[in-house]
């Protein structure tokens, strides 16, 4: 399953994941709501309260806010909780209504949670759920449906991998996420990393590789590694120029000041 990063500015990381966190575990909510995963994120981190989690699943794709190398308040148990510190926080959506949409939400969940257990190297014991940490009846639906019954929709998708001692899992994992990083296809400009923005952009209008527009990029990690060496070289011989990206820019004050959407 791809995992779409709409993740929150860093300038609102004081509020909604000031600390730096060593995940020990994953913790499971329902939304109450309607809403689709990106509309949940972009609400979640368009707004101002501190309220923040990890990930949104809806019956279509998984949508992350929030780095998991740092909190997020979404246990209910404090600023020192074990919940807001220390878990990932994954809401389930469409549980206000359920139906299908929600029931094929709940599927997704279990196989993104299973693997993240799996990247962990963690046993289903480390799957909890809101209710565990403050006492609140979430995630709602999904008890009302059974947590034993989610807990072994999770079990099953770690069931069916099967031939790989722990210690091996974590190793194919660390290399399937370098295969997966200079393999992932990068559709959209806005999804290039901050630092190939401004190169990118500038060897792109100076026609230094072809057969891409704004609205359809289409490059390979390595490809945008090649293009941004390029488009130094270009700017030390004095062919385009570009500016180098500052600390405190976001990629959406760049995205801005490039005009791309
Ligand atoms: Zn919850």
């Amino acid at each position: 399953m791809e995992i779409i990063k709409r993740l929150v500015s860093p300038k609102k990381y004081s509020l909604k994941c000031p600390f730096l966190m060593t995940p020990v575990g994953i913790c499971v909510h329902n939304t109450s709501n309607d809403a689709s995963a990106e509309n949940e994120i972009s609400y979640m981190t368009g707004n101002s309260l501190a309220t923040s989690f990890h990930y949104a699943v809806d019956d279509k794709e998984v949508i992350q806010g929030i780095p998991e190398n740092r909190n997020a308040f979404h246990a209910g148990d404090g600023s020192f909780g074990d919940g807001n510190r220390k878990y990932i926080g994954v809401e389930i959506c469409y549980s206000k209504s359920g139906g299908e949409k929600f029931i094929q939400a709940e599927k997704n969940a279990a196989a993104f949670i299973a693997s993240k257990l799996k990247e962990y190297g963690w046993d289903i014991s480390h799957v909890k759920k809101h209710q565990d940490f403050s006492g609140k009846y979430c995630p709602h639906r999904t008890l009302d449906m059974g947590w034993q019954r989610f807990l072994d929709m999770i079990q099953n998708e770690l069931n069916k991998e099967e031939g790989m001692t722990k210690e091996e899992r974590i190793e194919f994992n660390k290399l399937k996420k370098k295969v997966d990083k200079f393999t992932k296809v990068y559709k959209y400009w806005k999804d290039l990393p901050k630092w190939a923005l401004r190169p990118m952009y500038a060897a792109y209008k100076a026609k230094l590789f072809v057969g891409s527009s704004p609205s359809n990029l289409n490059v390979t990690y390595d490809m945008i590694r090649t293009v941004v060496y390029d488009a130094r070289l270009a700017r030390l011989i004095g062919v385009i120029n570009f500016k180098d990206d500052a600390e405190d820019e976001t990629k959406a004050d760049i995205l801005k000041e490039l005009g791309i959407e």
